[in-house]
């Protein structure tokens, strides 16, 4: 009974006729198209999810098609045919469940009736609900109907599983899909019927229930139809909140402010709050992966995955997605996940919950591995030059992240494997500077490149800032037009890498015929790889670099970094 109570303004406020209905323009304008083309196909098949509209169109379908005036678009709603199909005491519109008249005997009763004529309308219509609930056998013998549709019957079957619809049904069926409506939608609907109904709802409760409501315009209505009924006068966002158990979005903008500072005692308070208002924990959290999600949108500035924000709550998410690097809203979000994923299993769900969030205050800024480079960098050539504290206590601003955000591995052009091994070594090298060698044009011979490499090396460190370890880099092999550089070690490797346009620069002034360069790492034990090998062979960047260079292990280890992929 109560249910009935709840339904009164979904029924008093259902769209009679298809110009009404909200959100399904496409649905209404093509049965509009194909009633007044007299193309009316013999059965239907709506298929979307729950309370978008499917059997509310399939009842004005049925009006357009038996009012005196019909088959008409706009059917006169005041005929006998459409007065009774509106009340639903029709004898030739049928309403069938199919979640409740899953045998296949009522469906062959069915086929029995469909036999006689009309009673007093032009068609028989055979609404079938759910669909898909029908047993097989239920579809087999609904099946004989289809194939050979009796003169005057229209099937309007609903789904919100089409795939579960059996292929020889879904293949006689003209098919529509229903949209799920925007909260947009359903706000502008919801304002309607409190301005006619002359309720007074704050437009931030409205918003609540439309959000909540989750696309379905008819659970909207019945969130309504509770407020209405347990409120008198004013009703605010907060009152809206309380009774229909939803969390309101500025609680998890206020808690994302409190994660930002680092406010323990606000981040703790927002889910004693949540648990002492009555909500779910699971909610609350699915509200903060949404709001996370909402931030992510606004720093990739995917604004139209945002319609449903006002002007003002969108800057505001502006302003917060700005404290954070994509990277840490990425990490909230997994923490968030992590935490729903656990959250049944946990006998003290709470505290679950609060980890997570605690977490995400403690979290330590994400760091690009350009950052741990540069630090290297300050260390093996002093203070001089120290770049920004990368680990500074605070959300770093994303524009600092983003100047941050650089691949250190550029890609060169990579000899095959093995082809430094199968040219001369340095050491073997035939005798500097032979003048016919030089003269040639091309490319160089190693020897003449390896007389003139110091001179190189010169003009590479003088054109950038000093790099001391830049005497390691060693050519050992000429491949066409690349020039081969061995270094020890992939780390030094990278960073020659770094280099490629000052060095490929430096080699063109004296040999212009090269026309690039590869650079390879020799570990400790004499093996070859290229830069690249190594990344491939770690599977992780880091780690790769770490167990080439202990030293960046022990950087790691000394600013406490978490290593993340
Ligand atoms: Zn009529």
């Amino acid at each position: 009974m109560a249910d009935e109570r709840f339904r009164v303004l979904a029924r008093k406020w259902r769209p009679a006729t298809f110009s009404e209905v909200v959100g399904q323009e496409h649905v209404c304008r093509s049965l509009t198209n194909a009633i007044r083309l007299g193309r009316i196909h013999h059965a239907f098949l709506f298929s979307g999810p729950r309370g978008v509209g499917k059997t509310t169109v399939a009842r004005i379908l049925a009006k357009a098609l038996n009012c005196v005036d019909g088959p008409t678009a706009t059917p006169c709603l005041s005929c006998l045919s459409c007065k009774s199909i509106a009340d639903g005491s029709s004898l030739d519109v049928m309403e069938i469940d199919g979640a409740s008249n899953n045998n296949v005997d009522q469906v062959r009763d069915l086929r029995e009736t469909l036999g006689y004529a009309t009673a007093q309308s032009r068609y028989r219509v055979i609404i079938i609900d759910e669909v898909h609930m029908l047993s097989k056998a239920a579809f087999n013998a609904l099946l004989k109907s289809l194939e050979e549709p009796p003169p005057h019957v229209v099937f309007i079957f609903a789904t919100t599983e089409a795939t579960k619809v059996i292929p020889t049904v879904q293949s006689r069926c003209q098919r529509y899909d229903f949209r799920r409506l925007s909260t947009r939608d359903i706000r502008d609907q919801l304002t309607m019927i409190c301005r006619e109904e002359k309720v007074d709802v704050e437009p931030a409760g409205i918003d609540l229930i439309a959000r909540y409501a989750d696309g379905a315009m008819r659970d909207a209505q019945s969130l309504l139809d509770q407020v209405i009924a347990a409120t008198e006068g004013h009703v605010t966002a907060s009152e809206v909140a309380d009774l229909i158990g939803a969390v309101e979005r500025t609680v998890f903008f206020d808690l994302v402010d409190a994660i930002a500072r680092r406010d323990v005692s606000a981040t703790i308070s927002a889910v004693a709050d949540t648990v002492f208002r009555g909500r779910s924990l699971a909610q609350f959290l699915s509200g903060l992966m949404s709001h996370l999600r909402c931030l992510l949108a606004c720093a990739a500035n995917a604004r139209n995955a945002l319609s449903d924000f006002e002007p003002e709550e969108l800057e505001r998410l502006s302003a917060q997605a700005r404290k954070f690097s994509d990277r840490d809203i990425l990490r909230m979000l997994s923490l968030a996940a992590d935490a729903e994923s656990l959250l049944e299993k946990s006998a003290v769900p709470q505290v679950r919950v609060e980890l997570a969030l605690l977490k995400m205050v403690y979290m330590e800024k994400s760091v690009e591995l350009a950052d741990l480079v540069g630090r290297l960098d300050t260390l093996l050539t002093g203070p001089s030059a120290a770049p920004p504290d990368p680990v500074a206590r605070g959300p770093a601003p994303r524009e600092a992240a983003r100047a941050r955000t650089e691949t250190i591995f550029t890609p060169s052009a990579a000899p095959a494997k093995g082809m430094a091994a199968d040219l001369p070594s340095t050491d073997n090298a035939p005798p500097a500077g032979r003048r016919s060698e030089e003269d040639r044009p091309g490319t160089p011979g190693l020897g003449v490149l390896t007389a003139r490499w110091p001179d190189i090396v010169e003009s590479v460190k003088s054109a950038s800032a000093a790099v001391p370890w830049f005497h390691q880099v060693r050519p050992t092999g000429i491949d066409g037009d690349t020039v081969i550089l061995e270094v020890d070690g992939a780390f030094f490797a990278e960073r020659v890498s770094r280099m490629e346009e000052s060095l490929l620069g430096a080699i063109r002034a004296h040999f212009p015929a090269v026309r690039r360069i590869s650079v390879r790492a020799v570990d400790k034990s004499g093996r070859n790889s290229d830069v690249s090998e190594t990344v491939r062979r770690g599977g992780s960047l880091i780690q790769g670099v770490v167990e080439e260079e202990p030293v960046i292990g022990k950087l790691i280890e000394s600013l406490g970094l978490e290593l993340i992929e």
